[in-house]
């Protein structure tokens, strides 16, 4: 029942990023990470546009919240999802603040939401539907 989609995964520490890309693969999904919000734009802005965005709060360069805002200024990126987490904590789900903890289910579920909105937009996504896993 699940779909494919690609998420772009943001974090700082290699061992939570670790953990939010093998739940996103397990679940079949198409996984590009980056080590912060700087690096994540950088990605974004050469064209590799996933079909969500998550992020870290807390990280060098740039935090989750001004990647947010760089991300939604951007009038190419402006109609991806970006989801803030934290830990096993989200703190912010496109605007509403949701603040629970998550499964790696709930976590595929929330990509698979994320996508059914970007869809309405118009942006090119890598990965969406390939036949391997790599992004
Ligand atoms: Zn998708």
């Amino acid at each position: 029942m699940t779909k494919r989609h690609s998420v772009l995964v943001v974090d700082d520490d290699g061992s939570v990023r670790s953990l939010y890309v093998d739940a996103l693969r397990e679940s079949g999904h198409a996984v590009a990470v980056a080590s912060d919000g700087r690096e994540a734009l950088d990605r974004l802005q050469d064209g590799a546009v996933p079909c969500v965005v998550l992020t870290d709060v807390r990280m060098p360069r740039m935090d989750g919240w001004e990647l947010s805002r760089a991300v939604s200024n951007d009038p190419q990126l402006a109609s991806v999802p970006v989801v803030v987490l934290t830990g096993d904590k989200i703190l912010a789900f496109a605007s509403p603040a949701l603040d629970k903890p998550f499964s790696p289910v709930e976590l595929d579920g929330i990509v698979q939401r994320a996508c059914d909105l970007h869809r309405a937009g118009v942006i090119e996504r890598f990965g969406d539907d390939a036949s391997d896993g790599q992004a």
